[in-house]
């Protein structure tokens, strides 16, 4: 039987070579057939011979030790005296699972279920009946070693990516634990692990805005400077870390305490009022002022506190919290240091001004200070003046004049806004009627679009003037709408619905995204100024630019570029399909008289489009 075995394995001529090479090129294609042909001698198979299946199964488990294991094994199923063919069968699958077993038999001694359940995977246990063929005896060694090979090969490949998605999987891990740290850190000082002032601000910004009483204070340690330089960076350093864990230890619980840089501190904490807010400063006072030793010597600390109580809804601007405190802290240090200062008013020559300007312009409607100014929005092809957008303007006796920037957001403050912009909507009224078609664009601030019954009161305004809604554009910024956006949907549509233009003015700096104005009902959008004036010169700015027109077009509104101050403009402008412009190039802000000469004459320059040289004339007289 072995001699059999032998003179089937042994190399032969070409011509059997060749013919084998057919059979295995039948079987898995034209790759496994140059093989063989590479050797012209047919197909070498290394052999192993054993008498018994015990000696068989120890040559299986000697060549898998080596790193060799077999590709196939060809048992017969009767070996007398030792173990038969399918106790061996089953012995070498326990020892390597991937080995192809071929039983030999020559009468059915074991069905083949037998077999396969005891030495599985069928797909791995193959029968030959006895007496077999030279050929069939090779052609299965051959198919089950080139199989064989393929699965291995397979085997490794899959463990290779295996072991490339683990390490991926790794890598991963790692960089999200590098994206902690690096918030961590963008939020934290990094020798106190205190939080820094980014988080400070955050955190500020967070109680401005919650319904709870709060004090802010901020620390400065006394003397910092002369420990610094009598004892070296180091001590500070040290000092630095060990005031920051007395400030931790000493805060009533629920604090915020912060590094802002320097040997200065902040921290937020709740508070009742001013005295409760004065105790909890006393007792950080009192924990920066011990005697601290420092690397061996003995340090006197010390430091000043300035503190300010903010009642909710009071403010909603947390530098000015911060700026408050500061002007506390300074107070603190004039006098003396080793202080705590509360913050009142009269530190702050500003809001001391501010006063000034509110009460200055509460006469200003009565004197008859205030006056609307009108700039031409036109329309970009032939420069036909489609709109004049209303400004206010004051003539302070007191001030001279100043600027709607500085006194709106001091009036937005106070009920102040209200009167003012009703003043600036029956004017506006008024001049709109000695124009033939052009319609008036209107500011509204936030405060006012948000004003009880603002839909009620404008209407009843225009009807009384007998304006036509379609005459009177409403210029609206996108903090007035996305602040609750539920509601200035519904005020738009309201607004809309009777006739009225809606201008969304100052477009981009605010932060709605150019996805979700679509829910507005809207006629226009201004690209704010600051875009404008970036075109050409900042690749951002004409990106933006460029997809406002965009989306504009595409949602059916008019764009109006801001502020066009130059020829260049008004060509890269028209040449990316803005539909209107404003700006000084076209006409700077005018007075009544000249607004209506313009309005009849309702082109710009008397040339027409061609004519667009040289800036407009118009002066706010
Ligand atoms: P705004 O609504 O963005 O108005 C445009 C501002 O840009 C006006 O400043 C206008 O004079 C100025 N401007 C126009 N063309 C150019 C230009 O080519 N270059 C430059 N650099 N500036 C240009 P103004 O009149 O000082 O108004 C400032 C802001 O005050 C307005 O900004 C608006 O937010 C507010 N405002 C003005 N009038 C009223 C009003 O009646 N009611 C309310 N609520 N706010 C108003
Ligand atoms: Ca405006
Ligand atoms: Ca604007």
């Amino acid at each position: 039987m072995h001699d059999s075995y032998a003179r089937s394995f042994a190399p032969r001529d070409t011509a059997a070579g060749d013919a084998l090479s057919a059979m295995a090129s039948e079987l898995f294609g034209d790759a496994a057939a140059d093989a063989p042909s590479a050797e012209p001698a047919g197909p070498a198979f290394a052999l192993t011979h054993r008498m018994q299946g015990l000696d068989g199964v120890a040559a299986v488990e000697a060549a898998l030790k080596l790193g060799e294991p077999y590709s196939v094994a060809f048992i017969d199923v009767r070996m007398p005296p030792g173990i038969d063919g399918k106790e061996t069968a089953r012995r070498i699958r326990a020892l390597d699972p991937d080995i192809n077993l071929v039983i030999v038999t020559g009468y059915s001694d074991f069905s083949p279920l037998e077999i396969s359940r005891a030495a599985g995977p069928a797909d791995k246990i193959f029968y030959i009946a006895k007496p077999f063929e030279v050929e069939e005896i090779v052609q299965t060694a051959t198919a089950l070693c080139h199989r064989w090979a393929a699965d291995r090969e397979l085997a490794a490949a899959r463990e290779a990516l295996a072991g490339q998605v683990r390490l991926l999987e790794e890598q991963a891990l790692e960089l999200s634990a590098n994206e902690s740290r690096a918030v961590h850190m963008a939020n934290h000082d990094s020798l106190t692990d205190a939080p820094n002032r980014l988080a400070f601000l955050r955190a500020l910004h967070g109680s401005v805005r919650s319904d709870e009483r709060f004090a802010m204070t901020m620390i400065d340690l006394d003397r910092f400077k002369l420990i610094n330089d009598s004892f070296g960076h180091l001590a500070g350093d040290e000092l630095i870390r060990v005031v920051c864990g007395k400030l931790h230890a000493a805060a009533p619980r629920g604090s915020f305490i912060a590094r802002l840089g320097g040997d200065e501190f902040a921290a937020l904490f709740p508070a009742t009022g001013e005295d409760e807010a004065v105790m909890v400063c006393e007792r950080l006072l009192k924990a920066c002022s011990e005697t601290f030793s420092v690397f061996g010597h003995s340090v006197q600390g010390g430091a000043s506190l300035g503190v300010v109580v903010i009642e909710p809804g009071s403010t909603n601007d947390p530098i000015d919290v911060m700026r408050r405190a500061d002007l506390a802290l300074n107070e603190a240090k004039r006098g003396g240091r080793g202080l705590v200062r509360v913050f009142d008013e009269s530190m702050d020559e500003s809001i001391r001004f501010r006063r000034q300007i509110e009460g200055g312009l509460s006469k200003a409607i009565a004197g008859g200070e205030l006056k609307l100014v009108y700039q031409p929005i036109v329309a970009s092809g032939a420069m036909k003046v489609t709109g004049f957008e209303a400004l206010l303007r004051w003539h302070s006796p007191d001030y001279g004049m100043i600027s709607p920037a500085m006194f709106i957001p001091i009036a937005e403050e106070s009920n102040l806004i209200h009167e003012l912009g009703d003043w600036v909507l029956e004017t506006a009224l008024d001049a709109v009627k000695h124009w033939p078609d052009q319609y008036v664009s209107v500011n509204f601030s936030p405060r006012q679009f948000r004003r009880q019954n603002f839909v009620g009161r404008v209407i009843e305004r225009v009807q009384r003037s007998g304006v036509s809604p379609t005459r009177v554009q409403i210029e609206i910024t996108e903090t007035a709408i996305f602040d609750d956006a539920e509601r200035a949907a519904e005020t738009l549509y309201r607004l809309r619905q009777m006739g009225f233009r809606i201008a969304l003015d100052d477009f981009g700096t605010g932060y709605s995204s150019l996805y979700n104005i679509r829910k507005f009902a809207l006629d226009c959008l201004k690209i704010d100024r600051s875009f404008i004036d970036g075109l050409g010169r900042e690749r951002e700015s004409s990106a933006i630019v460029h997809s406002v027109i965009h989306l504009g077009r595409a949602l059916g509104m008019e764009v109006v570029a801001e502020g066009v101050e130059t020829e260049a403009q008004v060509q890269a402008l028209r040449v990316a399909g803005c539909s209107h412009l404003q700006g000084y190039f076209l006409a700077r802000p005018m007075a009544e008289e000249d607004a209506r000469d313009l309005a009849g004459k309702q082109f710009l320059f008397d040339g027409g489009a061609d004519a667009v040289q040289g800036a407009a004339t118009g002066t706010e007289g």
